[in-house]
């Protein structure tokens, strides 16, 4: 396929402006900020450009076309009647500028919002400010860093088990904390003699994901919760992976203090390359006065800005967050209601359970279940026909299948990290186990074929390590 730098015809055009009709004023702007050259834009027109990218879309592997099990991610279908409600101009035309009194349903849905996930997950005070997981996690630190502070304790020590997400240690990092990793015990939970250990008066947060990046639920937790509330330090909950119990258990009573959401994992706003996201972010009512500002409030039944909270952090975000995803968060908890949210908890968990049965016939999986929403296969047993996971998950492509997480969590060796989501059928289900155990096959039959794979996508292997560290997006160089 071309890019479309190299479909450019000269003279082919998708606009027709009218001439100018003042006179050009070059020096309004300074020498050194203007072009000296043409700026080489392709040239095509209109027809040419949409099919340009709905080639581009048909070619590339996405939720609407592809099963997407990648592990951590929660890669489900999101209702696109999210899409077309949010895209109605009374949203798209607000200014977040302006007053509240204009832009009362505005607040109201952020004022509701916040009460919804604090009743989800039995928190007293919620932040719809973070723009993504990570992002609730460097400001749920910060509020325990200010918390501290307040409190004239010097506590650095941030807990981090090693199963956990890359996105912790680099939070509690930058929010000034030394991350500490704790081993998992042989089923994967917290060793609770090697949290004993590090449970001390230097001990600031424990960031523990329940359930697990294994999938698994930490059976321990409200031991855990004790041991880390008796030394005065506080338990953080990574939310990324509230999809397997949202509307059955409560994060606030399993001994949580902060917990951030994923609102694009869990509640239905779709995500992917990057794009905007929702990190809210809730807190028990001792960190309340810490929160982001302003907090949306609600007096005589009127909404309005509250600003006047001397100790919070302050602004980590334009305005208020990414309020459009917000929005679709709302609209996605509204639609489901309670009964909803349950079936989506029982259905990601049935899901996870069924698709890991299949898959053990195949390929093993260290950690013993039962799971919640994901588990973790190991790629281990093709090495000895010098075939690695990373050839097995480029198989799949031919066949159809996004790719799982790969290499990740980093304490199963070829990991093959696995989350169906609530949404897939059974027949789904089937055929990407039957497609794994096709590619297991190959691998001892015609290992070239799984070794030189993808051979239907458009590129081959690209060298991910030099995309990121050697980034060059001029197509002209
Ligand atoms: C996705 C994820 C994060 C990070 O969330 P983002 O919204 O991608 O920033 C953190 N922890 C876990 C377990 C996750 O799955």
């Amino acid at each position: 396929m071309k890019l479309v730098f190299e479909k450019s015809k000269p003279g082919h055009r998708s606009y027709s402006l009218p001439k100018l009709d003042v006179t050009p004023q070059p020096n309004l702007l300074p020498q050194s900020l203007l072009r000296k050259a043409e700026l080489k834009l392709p040239e095509l027109a209109p027809i040419e450009v949409a099919r340009h990218y709905n080639e581009l879309a048909s070619r590339n592997l996405h939720i609407d076309r592809n099963f997407y099990p990648l592990g951590s991610c929660t890669m489900k279908y999101n209702p696109p009647i999210s899409e077309r409600l949010v895209s109605h101009p009374s949203w798209l035309s607000l200014h977040p500028l302006a007053p509240a009194s204009a832009v009362q349903g505005a607040l109201r849905v952020m004022y509701e919002l916040e009460h919804l996930l604090a009743e989800i997950s039995g928190m007293d005070a919620v932040t719809l400010h973070p723009a993504a997981g990570a992002h609730g996690e460097l400001v749920g630190l910060l509020l325990a860093r200010a918390y501290f502070k307040h409190k004239h304790e010097d506590r650095s020590i941030v807990l981090i088990p090693d199963s956990a997400h890359g996105t912790n240690p680099a939070s509690a990092r930058m929010a000034g904390f030394t991350p500490v990793e704790i081993k998992s015990t042989p089923s994967g939970m917290v060793d609770i003699n090697e949290l004993k250990r590090h449970a001390t008066d230097k001990l600031a947060v424990i960031m523990l994901t329940v359930p697990n990046t294994l999938g698994i639920f930490e059976k321990d937790i409200l031991k855990i919760a004790q041991i880390v509330h008796e030394v005065g330090g506080i338990m953080y909950l990574d939310g990324a992976n509230l999809n397997s119990y949202v509307g059955w258990v409560k994060p606030g009573e399993m001994g949580f203090d902060i917990v951030h959401f994923n609102l694009h994992k869990t509640f239905g706003a779709p995500h992917g390359s990057g794009g905007p996201g929702g990190g809210a972010l809730g807190v028990k009512k001792f960190l309340e006065p810490f929160l982001p500002v302003p907090r949306v409030k609600k007096r005589d039944n009127k909404y309005y800005w509250d600003s006047e909270h001397p100790h919070s952090i302050g602004k980590i975000h334009t305005f208020y967050g990414n309020f459009l995803v917000n929005l679709k968060g709302f609209i996605y908890i509204r639609m489901m209601g309670s009964p909803g949210l349950k079936k989506v908890a029982e259905h990601a968990v049935l899901n996870a359970n069924y698709l890991a049965t299949l898959i053990r016939e195949i390929l093993p999986i260290p950690y013993p279940g039962p799971y919640m929403h994901e588990f973790v296969a190991s790629g281990k047993p093709l090495l000895q026909y010098d075939v690695r996971t990373i050839d097995l998950a480029k198989r799949l492509l031919d066949k159809g299948f996004h790719p799982p997480t790969i290499y990740f969590p980093l304490i199963v060796k070829e990991a093959l990290m696995i989350e169906p989501t609530e949404t897939e059928s059974k027949a789904t289900l089937d055929a990407f186990a039957t497609a794994i155990g096709e590619i297991v096959n190959e691998a001892q039959t015609h290992p070239d074929i799984v070794k030189n794979a993808p051979h239907s996508m458009p590129v081959k292997r690209v060298n991910e390590g030099k995309a990121s560290r050697d980034l060059n997006v001029n197509y002209y160089g």
